[in-house]
């Protein structure tokens, strides 16, 4: 039943993810996540979340 995510979220939260050690919250693509070309800029962490996983 709801599992359609509405396009205005998905739109706010696209692209950004959080790092898994510090969750400090990083705006990059989810293509650069999965390939860890992203550093997290406080902990030097490869390892990060999608935003809206609770
Ligand atoms: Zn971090």
């Amino acid at each position: 039943m709801a599992a359609k995510i509405p396009i205005a979220q998905q739109r706010m939260f696209a692209n950004v993810f959080i790092c898994r050690d510090c969750s400090k919250k990083v705006r990059t693509q989810a293509t650069r996540v999965i390939a860890k070309k992203v550093k997290c800029p406080r902990c030097g962490s490869h390892t990060f979340r999608p935003i809206r996983k609770k």
